[in-house]
């Protein structure tokens, strides 16, 4: 996210960049409560011409992450991501795909954007002969301002590729992009419908897309979302998700009577003491073992220090593993601002949902099911991730009213995302990732795959 744009108050400024940082596909903390994942799928019989075919595909995807990672794309940097999604839109065309690039604007009531004009979402579809509609999805943009692009070019060393925003998400992208040449290259057409939505506002909250991955999630009956597939590090391994979490922003004014610290404080009212007792006392209705949190990330009041402050505004984050907590999370603060330590201050509250939580069905751990026992078939783990670990992602808009399933994670195993110096993606990874989304393609397309 490029927060210069956006500039209003500093206040602004650290909010969005805190709620937006925690709000989109945060990086996955281990998470040592998470229910037991249902048992694995027996292994399945790996198709070797795929496999060594998804194997040589490594050195020409990289050079696809490459191109990707050299066109910054902050979420507010419209020239960059009108040109990412120029260069994605003509591969996906020579692809064999009907392609459309659809303007996007947040709404006018959202708390920051107010209505201002968004990434573009790159559309494409091709009809087949097959059973199931299925839809891949990912994002082009990023959390970083232009010009951060110098600090953090593409290279690799060893087994990890190095670059801005290539594990959030470009990785995902040019996964998309190879998947559907691979397809198309081998005449493969089993499905009824194959979708492609790459968006330009998920690092934002997907204000503007979010609606129409909704739609596209009632009409298509797999979705697979390519946010990265589990950390790069030594604790990590490959995984898939079947839960992210909701977001929610709060805004908070307190107004009070301003009045002279020194002579006369007892005629004025301290919208700051307001502010402070409203905020430590929201901290009961966070329930960590529920996925509940709140937190109050920046605030603001007072301008000289001989003046009883008239004014303090604060902004909190929201997390909730379902979208009824978030009701009642709402509820709360509402209820709680009723009781205020300074009678005669006036508090205004917004509870902005940004996205909500990604909350699984039956389609879609049996498509999880399906893909652990393909990557087992190529002798490796891949563990169903059942429980949000904080992050929110546009699978919850696709799963919000869903046709089918919805499955999130299908990107490369990686590190960094959101860092300033140190984002990388697995190499070794490409391979497997590759072939277990073509695999998943192929065999919900062609309605092998029953729930
Ligand atoms: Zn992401």
């Amino acid at each position: 996210m490029s927060l210069v744009s956006l500039r209003r108050p500093s206040l602004l400024a650290g909010a969005l960049a805190s709620a937006l940082l925690l709000g989109a596909c945060a990086p996955m903390a281990p998470n040592a409560t998470a229910p037991a994942s249902p048992p694995p799928q027996a292994a399945l019989p790996v198709d070797a011409a795929l496999r060594a075919q998804t194997q040589a595909e490594v050195g020409p995807y990289l050079k696809t992450l490459e191109t990707l990672v050299g066109i910054e794309s902050g979420s507010r940097d419209l020239e960059g991501l009108r040109q990412l999604a120029g260069t994605v839109a003509e591969r996906l065309r020579q692809a064999g795909m009907q392609v459309e690039t659809r303007p996007t604007r947040a709404p006018g009531f959202h708390p920051q954007l107010k209505g201002a004009e968004l990434g573009s979402m790159v559309y494409a579809t091709r009809k087949g002969t097959g059973a199931k509609k299925v839809l891949l999805i990912a994002h082009m943009d990023t959390v970083y301002p232009r010009g951060m692009g110098a600090k953090q070019p593409f290279r690799i060393d060893g087994d990890r590729a190095y670059g801005l925003g290539i594990a959030d998400d470009k990785q995902g992208v040019a996964l998309i992009l190879h998947v559907v040449e691979l397809l198309a290259r081998n005449g493969f057409n089993d499905y009824a419908e194959l979708g492609v939505l790459i968006n330009g506002d998920e690092e934002v909250g997907s204000p503007g897309s979010g609606p129409f991955l909704t739609e596209l999630g009632g009409a298509y009956d797999a979705v697979f979302s390519f946010e990265g597939g589990g950390s790069a590090t030594a604790r990590g391994g490959d995984m898939v998700r079947l839960a992210t979490s909701s977001i929610a922003i709060v805004e908070m004014k307190v107004t009070g009577k301003a009045s002279h610290a020194g002579a006369a404080p007892e005629q004025g009212r301290n919208a700051l003491y307001e502010l402070a007792h409203q905020m430590l006392k929201s901290r009961q209705f966070g329930d960590p073992a529920k996925g509940l949190q709140i937190n109050w990330t920046v605030a603001n009041a007072g301008n000289s220090r001989n003046v009883i402050p008239a004014e303090a505004t604060a902004i909190a984050d929201v997390r909730s593993l379902t979208n009824a907590d978030l009701d009642l999370m709402e509820a709360s603060l509402k209820k709680s601002i009723e009781d205020k330590l300074i009678p005669d201050t006036k508090i205004d509250l917004s509870f902005y949902r940004s996205r909500p939580a990604f909350v699984s069905n039956a389609a879609s751990r049996a498509l999880a099911q399906h893909a652990t026992g393909l990557y087992g078939g190529l002798g490796m783990p891949l563990e169903i991730r059942e429980r949000a670990t904080g992050g929110g992602t546009d699978a919850a808009f696709a799963g919000l009213r869903p046709r089918g399933g919805v499955l999130e994670s299908f990107g490369l195993r990686g590190f960094g995302a959101h860092s300033n110096d140190d984002e990388y993606v697995l190499v070794s990874n490409v391979g497997p990732r590759l072939y277990l989304a073509a695999r998943m393609v192929m065999d919900t397309g062609r309605g092998q795959i029953g729930w």
